[in-house]
């Protein structure tokens, strides 16, 4: 155990020699780290001040089979000590990669019947937006390029996939873009059926496709339920809508499934809750619980095999594609949840969470707005529910950090979101593993 001295040398140590990502420079640079995590049990994780939290959003929406999982600690260390790396390049391949491939195959929609591989969501999604163009360009359509995201769609922060998310936090920094991108406005169930009179209707994919004209529009993105931008949930509706829009229009649909994907929901994909199946699925977190970087690309048979006539070498791929270890570890991953039936269990914590929220509803006016789809939840607060009145602390700033800050005093981890002025939006996503108790 690191005594007090030795815990200040690392933080001065972190302050002053790591730069840290999705952080602010400044506090970070002054203060040192917040927290430094040492150890986890279950939905818990100590810091190496040895406080104890309840890990309310599995760290980043993924650790979903919780903390200080044995098996899959064992799983690395088989496949590490078997053959800790070999690459997926010039056609070589390797067990768990094929093994796990298998097992995605299996529980992704049909039709959807080949992985690709990458190390994280960010490469999935830019994957998937490169797939969508060279498909295109192989059938013949070399101008479809364009990409339709959705505003408050969260996809990455590569290039592309930063420019594709639709929060405007995430898109200031850098400046390089992709200019083939455009963000729509989301859930116009209405205008996506083809209302013209909507007062979006411009601004809905639909519109966009007409204004740029499908023949340059390759490929719409989505969250079935949207993580990062305040879990909103696709309405009844609106994806089977653009699902049939992106038909009429030969535009591909890709379901971003990073934080949906393998089980949080309830369901095996976020998809499944609406019965779409989209031409690409792309998938990380939960896919190892977090355990190894590692994300993908489903792909839809049309695709797979219209790339499979490419006959040159497709200059497209990640040296940690297919990584052994992290295939080894996703396999074991996925075959808990099926052992244990994680998958069904998240669904029913889920209802069991959402009967709190109700509970708490009741009880406090500040306290709306609540929704669950299996373990991927949220809720809201405002000053006065009845009248719209938006909750703001005495610097007449959304209290949602200040919620997150005394959440974290009590040994709590929840995640907020304030993008707009007194939007106070809390995120709840516990490891799938959860007891009812702990619920
Ligand atoms: N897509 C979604 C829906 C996400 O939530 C995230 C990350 O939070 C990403 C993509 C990007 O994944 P990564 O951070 O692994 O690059």
């Amino acid at each position: 155990m690191t005594d007090k001295h030795g815990l200040q040398q690392l933080k001065n140590i972190d302050r002053d020699m790591i730069l840290h990502p999705q952080s602010t420079p400044k506090e970070v640079s002054t203060n040192g780290p917040s927290m430094i995590f040492s150890t986890g049990e279950g939905i818990r994780f100590t810091d190496m001040e040895g406080k104890t939290y309840i890990d309310g959003v599995s760290m980043l929406w993924n650790v979903n089979l919780g903390h200080g999982n044995k098996e899959l600690a064992q799983a690395s260390y088989d496949q590490m000590s078997e053959m800790a790396y070999g690459s997926q390049f010039y056609g070589n391949s390797n067990e768990p990669a094929i093994r796990l491939a298998e097992k995605i195959v299996d529980k992704a929609p049909e039709d959807l019947n080949s992985v690709f591989y990458t190390s994280g969501g960010s490469e999935s999604n830019d994957s998937a937006f490169k797939f969508a163009r060279f498909y295109w360009q192989l059938k013949g359509y070399e101008n479809k390029k364009i990409i339709i995201s959705l505003k408050w769609g969260y996809h990455g922060v590569t290039i592309s996939t930063q420019r594709a998310t639709g929060i405007k936090e995430f898109r200031a920094f850098s400046g390089s873009s992709d200019p083939y991108i455009y963000n729509a406005i989301p859930h116009l169930t209405a205008a996506e059926q083809g209302d013209r009179t909507h007062p979006d209707y411009e601004k809905s994919i639909r519109g966009l496709i007409e204004k740029h004209g499908s023949n340059n529009v390759a490929a719409v993105i989505i969250e079935p339920i949207q993580g990062a931008g305040g879990v909103h949930i696709a309405p009844d509706g609106y994806l089977e809508a653009v699902k049939v829009l992106c038909e009429d229009n030969k535009v591909l649909f890709i379901s971003d499934e990073v934080i949906c994907g393998f089980g949080r929901t309830g369901k095996h994909f976020g998809v499944d809750h609406w019965g779409i199946v989209p031409d690409m699925i792309t998938f990380a977190k939960g896919v190892t619980s977090g355990y190894f970087p590692l994300g993908g690309v489903i792909l839809s048979d049309e695709i797979k095999q219209a790339i499979d006539t490419y006959d040159q070498d497709i200059p497209h791929g990640f040296t940690y594609s297919g990584h052994p270890t992290g295939c080894a570890v996703g396999l074991k991953n996925l075959e808990i949840i099926d052992r244990d039936e994680l998958t069904a269990h998240a669904a029913e914590m889920g209802v069991r969470l959402q009967q709190g929220f109700d509970n708490l509803e009741k009880k406090h006016s500040t306290f709306t707005h609540s929704r669950t789809v299996g373990l991927l939840g949220a809720f809201e607060l405002m000053r006065d529910r009845e009248n719209g009145v938006p909750f703001k602390n005495h610097e007449n700033e959304s209290i949602a950090g200040d919620f997150v800050s005394e959440g974290s005093k009590r040994g709590l981890l929840i995640r907020s979101f304030d993008y707009e002025e007194g939007m106070n939006i809390l995120a709840v996503a516990p490891p799938i593993i959860i007891t009812k108790e702990e619920v």
